[in-house]
């Protein structure tokens, strides 16, 4: 069944519009985002779908189609922070960011798997805030909506993102990855062409989730802002690695190897751009490895599923693998050979159940378009 047909049997009513956004993932340039650095994320193909209709009263009703919890209702004027149950709060944070201050109807359906490090939190924000933009015609640009859904993360869910997963979502283009500066925002169209090239790339969500994610992501922020503060600096993004190299023996170790993996992944993104430009896949796969090994030995991020996943991808002829997110569990990515692809993923599968994992799913990414319109009734 359409989302629309869900949406009229769910409100009686057919929906006005119905919007899509969706999920993404980042090439390479992980944990640098907060350190003012680069990044390469493209947006899939899966998404996020957003039916919406606006109502004449001041009533706002709200559904998922991944939760059997039925209708939320509350009222436009008693949208304040960090309120009602934790998924709507993604929603509602976009009303409020909106400033949306009349009633609507709103069912979402989703592709896109949550928690998986494929960012469900920006499809979802991003396809209610494409949808109302278009039914109320606020006039906001793309650029708009990523401040305002950002915002909505941040100070109404309560999650310190930075700007890469809405930017991507809003702003994607179909064969390509946008290189992104964390420090002046300015995205830049990167073309991204695997399927060309008889490559594909191969998501194994290795469905692990430690306890560190939490903790260990708000010590390795502050690790950084520690390192830029003994050097004077606004960030790690201005520190070479001769000047860390020369200050290396006066340094606590751990923030040294903390330091070094994000003024290296800084060059990764860098040589990474060049050798999608120039086609250089092997290359390319070369400096996934070198990042999951900065990850995993420098920053301390990785866990035994995120390593077996990669290790396994390499050995079986990917160009190259590397954790992805955060760290501590989540997703992989591997540059695969066309043909290889049900190979590797049922090696990984195997390896997995050996070692007594939880058993992994797989998606394969395709640079995708951003947010879009789908359907409207007129
Ligand atoms: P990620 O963005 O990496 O998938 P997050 O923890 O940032 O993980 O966001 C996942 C949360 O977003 C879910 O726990 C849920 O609250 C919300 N969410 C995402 N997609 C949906 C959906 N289709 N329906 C309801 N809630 C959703
Ligand atoms: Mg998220």
């Amino acid at each position: 069944m359409s989302i629309s047909e869900d949406f009229s049997l769910l409100f009686n009513y057919s929906p006005d519009l119905v919007s899509a956004a969706p999920g993404r993932v980042n090439l390479i340039g992980e944990h640098v985002d907060y350190n003012q650095g680069l990044v390469l994320p493209f947006a899939i193909d899966s998404v996020t779908n957003c039916a919406l209709r606006l109502r004449d009263d001041a009533k706002i009703l709200i559904s998922s189609k991944q939760l059997n919890s039925g209708i939320y209702e509350t009222k436009s004027s008693d949208i304040v922070p960090k309120t009602g149950p934790d998924w709507t709060r993604y929603i509602l944070g976009v009303l409020w960011s909106l400033g949306i201050d009349r009633g609507v109807e709103i069912l979402v359906d989703s592709e896109v798997p949550q928690g998986a490090g494929l960012s469900s939190s920006a499809a979802l924000e991003c396809s209610v805030a494409f949808a109302l933009n278009e039914a109320l015609q606020l006039g906001l640009s793309r650029i708009d909506l990523v401040r305002l859904t950002q915002r909505a993360e941040n100070d109404f869910v309560g999650v310190p993102c930075g700007i890469m997963d809405q930017t991507i979502s809003l702003l994607g283009e179909a064969g390509h990855a946008i290189l992104l500066d964390c420090r002046d925002l300015s995205p830049q169209l990167i073309p991204v062409n695997f399927e060309d090239n008889g490559l594909r790339l191969l998501i194994i969500d290795t469905q692990a989730h430690h306890a560190l994610v939490d903790g260990g992501y708000a010590e390795r922020r502050a690790q950084c802002e520690s390192v830029s503060g003994i050097f004077s600096l606004d960030s790690l993004r201005d520190l070479s690695r001769e000047r860390l190299a020369a200050k290396g023996s006066e340094l606590d170790s751990k923030l040294y190897s903390r330091a070094l993996h994000v003024v290296t992944e800084i060059e990764r993104v860098k040589s990474a751009v060049s050798s999608l430009q120039s086609k250089d896949f092997v290359g390319f796969g070369e400096l996934l490895n070198d990042s999951h090994k900065s990850l995993r030995d420098d920053y301390e991020v990785s866990c035994p599923e995120l390593d077996c996943a990669v290790k396994i991808s390499q050995e079986s002829g990917a160009l190259g693998a590397r954790m992805v997110g955060g760290g501590f569990g989540g997703s992989a990515i591997a540059l695969v050979k066309d043909g290889d692809m049900g190979l590797i993923a049922s090696l990984v599968e195997r390896g997995f159940a050996k070692a007594c994992f939880k058993s992994p799913r797989f998606f394969d990414a395709v640079p995708s378009d951003g947010a879009r319109l789908i359907d409207r009734r007129n």
